[in-house]
């Protein structure tokens, strides 16, 4: 079933211990599309600008992703650029030039209004809510990210939106910035009293925790022996876990249990290149392989 997806399309910069990229496509959306049409057709709401050629956007048309509800207007692209430290484990980001970004009103094309599965990227949460009241049909998912900018700035704005969320996925900081709360299992209860009843912290190199008002299930972060540039990561995490849930009948403890494989898997792939270069070249048997390791490296008997 078709996925929506809201968020940044960006020009990234990136300097890591093993190497250095500029201007190569980038933004949380591209990251989370690219990860999710490897299990179901994608529509994305994005802007970007005049200086964004078709030679930009091929890696996304290549996946077959929807790209009708890209908006080109007059200006730059959203350019964003950072720097890891030896051990990857920091980031510092050096530039954040919103650009045309700065004026994005997501408008939905009449196209993408029956989407059954919606993920509202990290953005401001009225324009997230935005999206929500242009969807016609109520729709089977919502899952939303968002970061300590947004929790500090509109915490109004932001718990209004989460009322109509089934899936928050934040990190460990964000969920206990949002509740106040430093003990995770506490802050889901917290969460669950919002609105999302399903809550999945990604935790980087620590794998993510999927804290559900039934039940808790845990995936390791693949290990790897390279890692080039964890850009994106989260963005991928989220592609995968999104993308597999909308290729299912229907959404149950099952089938949230294999999205944080798939999720993890899809992450896990994304770190071993620079940028999106893994994720355009990543295909259905490797995605399968590895989930198949992951379940031999969780698998033990009692
Ligand atoms: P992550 O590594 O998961 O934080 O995602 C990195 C991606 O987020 C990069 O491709 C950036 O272009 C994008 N990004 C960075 N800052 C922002 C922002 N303020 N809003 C939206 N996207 C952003």
């Amino acid at each position: 079933m078709s996925l929506l997806v809201v968020g940044s399309i960006a020009f990234d910069g990136i300097e890591t211990p093993y190497g250095k990229r500029d201007r190569m496509l980038g933004g949380a959306a591209s990251y989370f599309a690219l990860a999710a049409s490897q299990f179901t057709p994608v529509r994305v709401v994005g802007i970007v600008g005049d200086d964004f050629t078709a030679k930009d956007m091929a890696p996304l048309k290549h996946r077959n992703i929807d790209l009708a509800g890209v908006e080109h207007a007059t200006g730059k692209t959203f350019y964003w650029a950072g720097r890891y430290n030896q051990n990857m484990n920091e980031r510092t980001t050096l530039v954040t030039d919103l650009n045309v970004f700065a004026n994005f009103h997501p408008t939905l094309p009449a196209t993408y209004t029956d989407s059954p599965f919606i993920f509202l990227g990290n953005i401001d949460p009225t324009l997230q809510r935005s999206v929500l009241t242009q969807v016609k049909a109520k729709p089977k998912a919502v899952g939303l990210d968002t970061m300590n900018y947004w929790i500090e700035r509109t915490p109004a704005e932001l718990k209004e939106t989460l009322k109509h969320t089934q899936i928050l996925m934040i990190n460990d900081d964000e969920t206990r910035q949002l509740t106040g709360e430093h003990n995770l299992t506490r802050a889901a209860k917290m969460i669950f009293k919002m609105g999302p009843k399903t809550l999945v912290i990604k935790r980087g190199e620590h794998g993510a925790l999927m804290v559900h008002d039934r039940f808790l299930f845990s995936v390791p972060a693949f290990p790897l022996e390279t890692v080039n540039d964890p850009t994106g990561a989260g963005d991928s995490f989220a592609g995968g876990f999104m993308g597999y849930l909308a290729s299912q009948k229907n959404v149950t403890e099952q089938s949230l249990r294999r999205a944080m494989v798939y999720g993890s898997v899809l992450g896990s792939f994304c770190v071993e290149k620079f940028g999106v270069e893994r994720l355009t070249r990543l295909t259905r048997s490797e995605i399968s392989a590895r989930a198949r390791l992951f379940s031999r490296l969780t698998a033990f008997q009692l």
